[in-house]
């Protein structure tokens, strides 16, 4: 029997859970959750009830009343981790579970006060894409959303922070307390986010706050003053905010990407606070999300462009709204280029540059790349083409509402879409775009045009004027790297740097590409900084563009080497596995 989800071994057909309530103790000694995951079922069952478990200890499984029940772990699949299958006897409602996870959870990051940006230990989660499964057993597909309680007992002097409802403290019991939240709505289960630490929060508006280490909150929480605005800008597009608050976490240098959408809390990597605006298009990104993938959510990673492509679009609507077309068209300009990047390592596998994927058999962490989100942009920026704004507008709204919190596949997309405006999908070819390789068109504008001319005259020694580069905004900084020609001559790239104070930004994105400039020019300065940007940052989108540029030049595979050895335990597992996957060919090599 074939299974809906290809990455989980729950069969939703024999039950679905309805709600999931998570008791947790968290002993930041151990590096272990410990407690009992109690799930809830929509409907009474009898006969097996098959869970996605990685890495758990499983020490007894009972009814909700208490009945010990018969239950088989499975041994490990190296992506799925083990299926644990349960006896149901008759009208079973539910069942609790009891448990603890292990140290090398894939979800959980344990840091030590050193590497925590304050004076005690943190510890965050990150579920997407299958690993919730490392800390609940649960049905760990998309396709099954569940309500999610969460009761946390931590060290009284630190605090936990969930994407969900805070429901408070209980009364303390000593060295330790117990935080709870719910979620009020259905959420998939890669989107359960928790993370225990020593945070603060500030105000930013009625309905948000930004939760942070109190070293950096005041700084965090004047960067995200215009959060508000961003909300507001993406209510007029998509209709009412639906998940009450919408709150912000910034988390440690190694969180592993830019943001993570979990509802009511998105996640934030810290080097986002670059104090030049730049995080914006990140919040509306993140913002984007409570619509278009917690709202409406892909069944499996086979749909994942139905998340990302859509977030994308809405992020870049959203900044058009607050900044006008000419910026969202230079993230549009960025986003091409992170597509081209990809196409080019994706060339012998052609089959992971379509929209729909077939991803049985590899991990969705392992075919994770920049497609879903661009390419997915630029078809439905054809959409919308084709059928105009204003009925595309409306069309957006009618999938919201259609689909709001339910997991869908790209079928459902495509027949409401044929329904709601008829031919628009001929017209555009949609078939083409979702089933086939890549073959996207490029992004034009008077303004990228003029930025390619100025790179195309810097590398020739002739540096924009002092005017000129007065008008050069972050992001359009980002595209003048990025259409600098290489190699350059070593005195080109001292002059941009005085230029344009390259070497000292806090712009993590440009001072990226800087670097990658620097390297492919063959700079010994481009080494300096890359292992220090791979030492003290775990974003996994710029370290591990580092290090496959280092990689890409044979004398630089050992440096590559040496700094992830050194760098390694301060990355997330994920980006741990994935940084892994760069170095793999040459780690045999090394000595
Ligand atoms: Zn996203």
């Amino acid at each position: 029997m074939t299974l809906p989800d290809p990455h989980s071994q729950a069969n939703p057909q024999q039950a679905k859970t309805e709600r999931i309530s998570l008791a947790l103790r968290v002993d930041f000694a151990s590096r272990t959750l410990q407690g009992e995951a109690m799930l809830e079922l929509s409907q009474a069952r009898e006969g097996p009830l098959d869970l996605d478990t990685r890495d758990l200890d499983i020490e007894g499984v009972a009814t909700l009343d208490g009945r010990p029940l018969r239950h088989r772990l499975e041994g490990r699949d190296p992506i799925l981790g083990s299926r644990l299958r349960i006896d149901l006897p008759a009208r079973a409602k539910g069942v609790r579970i009891r448990y603890a996870t292990s140290p090398r959870a894939s979800a959980l990051q344990w840091l030590d006060p050193a590497n925590s940006n304050s004076a005690h230990p943190l510890l965050y989660s990150q579920c997407q894409s299958i690993h919730a499964r490392s800390i609940a057993p649960l049905q760990d597909s998309p396709g099954v959303r569940a309500r999610v309680d969460v009761r946390l007992t931590v060290p009284s002097h630190l605090r936990a922070v969930v994407a969900a409802e805070a429901l408070g403290r209980e009364p303390s019991r000593g060295a330790e307390a117990t935080d709870r939240f719910a979620t009020p709505e259905p959420i998939p289960p890669h989107l359960i986010a928790f993370a225990v630490g020593d945070f603060e929060s500030r105000r930013l508006s009625h309905r948000s706050a930004v939760w942070a280490a109190p070293s950096l909150v005041e700084r965090a929480a004047s960067e995200l003053a215009g959060v508000e605005n961003v909300l507001q800008a993406a209510e007029s597009l998509f209709g009412s905010y639906r998940w009450g608050r919408y709150d912000l976490l910034v988390l440690p240098p190694s969180f592993p990407y830019g943001g993570m959408e979990n509802p009511r809390l998105s996640f934030l990597s810290p080097s986002l606070l670059s104090g030049d605006g730049a995080v914006v298009n990140v919040i509306a990104h993140e913002v984007a999300h409570a619509w278009t993938g917690n709202l409406v959510t892909n069944a499996s990673a086979n749909d994942f462009w139905l998340n990302e492509g859509f977030a994308v679009y809405a992020e870049r609507r959203i900044l058009e709204e607050l900044q006008g077309p000419d910026l969202a068209g230079m993230h549009a300009a960025i986003g091409r280029h992170d597509l081209e990047q990809t196409l080019h390592r994706l060339e012998s596998r052609p089959e992971l540059t379509r929209l729909r994927v077939q991803l049985s058999g590899l991990d969705p962490d392992q075919a994770y790349s920049s497609v879903p989100y661009e390419k997915g942009y630029l078809f439905l920026r054809r959409l919308e083409e084709i059928a105009g704004r204003k009925a595309w507008d409306a069309f957006l709204r009618d999938y919201l509402d259609r689909f709001a919190f339910r997991s869908i596949t790209t079928q459902a997309f495509l027949e409401l879409l044929e329904e709601a405006l008829p031919r628009v999908a001929a017209s555009a070819g949609v078939l083409r775009w979702i089933d086939g390789p890549a073959d996207a068109p490029d992004v034009a504008s008077q303004r990228l045009t003029e930025l390619r001319i100025l790179a195309r005259r810097a590398a020739a020694g002739v540096l924009p004027s002092p005017a000129e580069r007065q008008r050069i905004g972050p992001a359009e900084l980002v595209v003048f790297l990025q259409a600098l020609p290489s190699p350059l001559p070593a005195s080109v790239c001292a002059e941009l740097d005085r230029a344009f104070h390259l070497e000292t930004t806090r712009n993590l994105e440009i001072r990226v590409n800087w670097i990658l400039v620097q390297l492919r020019s063959g700079l010994p300065q481009g080494t300096a900084a890359a292992r220090e940007v791979l030492l003290s940052t775990g974003r996994l989108r710029h370290v591990r563009a580092i290090y496959a540029a280092l990689c890409a030049h044979p004398a630089l595979r050992d440096f590559a080497l040496q700094v992830f050895a050194e760098a390694r335990q301060g990355y997330h597992p994920i980006a741990r596995a994935r940084i892994e996957d760069v170095l793999r060919p040459w780690s045999g090599q090394s000595a």
